[in-house]
């Protein structure tokens, strides 16, 4: 039996290709324009009255799956940068400098502002430089301490003041003034919209799982570009009752689920539909991933971590710069993976060695080791890039894929 169709998975493309949309003309229409790693809070441009902002991550996670990562690849590649270096580096580097073309969203046009962060890598802050080079924009750096535990008191501090030099900074480039009152607005529709978002992940504990992590990554998009806005929390209220109610009549994404496996590193993006769906027809289900429900909570814990009304959105923001895994160290990142192995009933872990993501991806050995000693589950690691399809053969990850189900499947007789 075929699924029903998805009124949210539909209102996803609507909302971005509407996002997209309204980025452009209001760019067109003079608006400052600022270009974000993703780590960088997007509540704060809420605080101008006409300031909009650009994911080049996001851009390029889009563009790998529409099929054209490796084309802006080569394109990067044919200017002279290294093949090893980060994929959507590589995407976004090949899009900017052919002006858009070839781009599912015609390109980001140019900023007047681009803002980093060395939160999840430093390869980022150099590759934003580019720009600042070959354009003369101004490039704002946000320092963010590595994180091995719960923030000092200190950073937070820290980041804070770095937030406010980026306000006044965007305040003397772009004349506009500053309202704290809109970021309070805007962070309550975040958190309206996370409440949703960890109320849909929920439906991972569910036998069979109400979701599949592909579905996750997919539904990830809004967090990069449309946070702190209305269209944010009603997509997300949207998702969470839909599959409520899909979980509620027995619509399952693999109904005839025989292995619930975990997901380790950022999403495969040119092989949603692909792997899914090879995986869905072996029983198959990989049902979350650390990667997807980082969201909304810190330093590796899945619930969520709440902002009430009248705290500081500022410190609130400061705080959360500790959610996403690339800059945890081990141990945290032990601990993020332990918790959905017990709380979602994980059979088994497969971790994706990405080319690409270094910070991701150099830790997994000695985490797989401690996963297979402490859950004595079956764990695999198959090698991709999560943008580049070039650096990925579907025949060897499958294969080892294949060999983890045998395994469990041996393990449990
Ligand atoms: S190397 Fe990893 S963290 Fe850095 S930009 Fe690429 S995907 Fe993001």
């Amino acid at each position: 039996m075929s699924r029903k169709k998805s009124p949210a998975f539909a209102n996803l493309t609507r909302i971005m290709r509407d996002g997209y949309m309204d980025f452009h003309t209001r760019a067109a229409n003079g608006a400052f324009v600022a270009w974000i790693a993703i780590i960088v809070p997007a509540e704060i441009f809420a605080g101008f009255d006409n300031v909009v902002y650009a994911v080049p991550e996001s851009h390029a996670a889009m563009s790998a799956g529409r099929g054209v990562g490796a084309i802006q690849c080569e394109k990067a590649e044919k200017l002279g940068y290294s093949m090893d270096l980060c994929s959507y580096a590589r995407i976004d580097i090949g899009t900017a400098f052919d002006n858009g073309k070839d781009s599912p969203t015609m390109g980001l046009g140019r900023p007047n502002l681009l803002v980093s962060d060395n939160n999840n890598c430093s390869l980022l802050v150099k590759w934003f430089d580019i720009y600042r080079r070959e354009w003369k924009v101004p490039h704002f750096i946000l320092d963010v301490p590595f994180c091995y535990g719960p923030q000092k008191p200190a950073d937070t501090l820290y980041i804070v003041e770095q937030f406010k030099g980026l306000i006044s900074e965007i305040e003397r480039l772009s004349g506009q003034d500053f309202d704290m009152e809109k970021v309070r607005r805007a962070m309550e529709y975040t958190m309206e919209g996370l409440t949703h978002w960890k109320r849909f992940l929920e439906f991972a504990k569910h036998r069979p799982s109400g979701i599949t992590v592909f579905d996750s990554f997919v539904q990830m998009a809004p967090f990069l570009t449309l946070r702190g806005t209305p269209q944010f929390a009603a997509h997300y209220k949207m998702l969470a009752d839909e599959t409520q109610q899909r979980v509620e009549e027995g619509d399952f994404p693999v109904p005839n689920e025989k292995y619930r496996l975990l997901w380790d590193n950022i999403a495969p993006w040119h092989q949603l539909r692909a792997m899914s769906k090879r995986l869905a027809e072996m029983g198959a289900n990989i049902v979350a991933a650390p990667y997807t429900s980082c969201f909304g909570s810190l330093e590796g814990a899945h619930k969520l971590y709440p902002y009430k009304n009248g705290d500081d959105p500022l410190a609130y923001l400061a705080r959360t710069q500790n959610n996403t895994v690339c800059p945890y160290g081990l141990a945290l990142r032990k601990n993020a993976l332990g918790r959905a192995i017990e709380e979602l009933g994980i059979d088994g872990v497969v971790f994706a060695s990405n080319r690409s993501c270094k910070v991701f991806s150099l830790m997994q050995l000695d985490e797989k080791m401690a996963v297979e000693k402490k859950y004595d589950i079956p764990c695999v690691m198959i090698d991709l890039d999560h943008a580049d399809v070039r650096k990925y053969s579907e025949s060897a990850a499958f294969l080892r894929l294949e060999a983890l189900l045998e395994n469990i499947e041996s393990a449990r007789s």
